[in-house]
């Protein structure tokens, strides 16, 4: 019987090509992107459904310090990690996100 050219019993027996030696968060994903989401604070209603959507938890919920806010949190899109996958502004149940060309770099 002929062996097989790769067998593989255990996590150890993995090609080293399907891993990463660093954890996720230094993946930067935002180089993939080629579109932004852009949120319009004004229409915003600060439900968070982009934050709790976005799978690349690129959406934080921070502190709003605009003097006379209406919400005490709004969420923030951290550009590092967001890939332009549209999934927020899909969400979005105001249509407070636009997805814009990304400029070229
Ligand atoms: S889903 Fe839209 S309305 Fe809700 S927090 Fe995100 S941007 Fe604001
Ligand atoms: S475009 Fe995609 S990756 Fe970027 S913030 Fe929205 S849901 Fe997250």
């Amino acid at each position: 019987m002929r062996d097989k050219p790769y067998e593989i019993r255990t996590w150890k027996d993995l090609p080293y090509a399907t891993l990463t030696e660093v954890p996720s968060t230094f993946n930067n994903t935002g180089t993939w992107r080629t579109v932004r989401p852009i949120i319009d604070y004004d229409k915003c209603i600060s439900c968070m459904t982009c934050w709790k959507f976005c799978p690349d938890v690129a959406i934080s919920i921070v502190p709003n310090k605009k003097e006379g806010a209406r919400f005490d949190e709004i969420p923030e899109i951290d550009y590092f990690f967001c890939k332009g996958c549209g999934i927020c502004a899909h969400e979005c149940p105001v249509n407070a996100i636009d997805i814009v060309e990304e400029e070229s770099k």
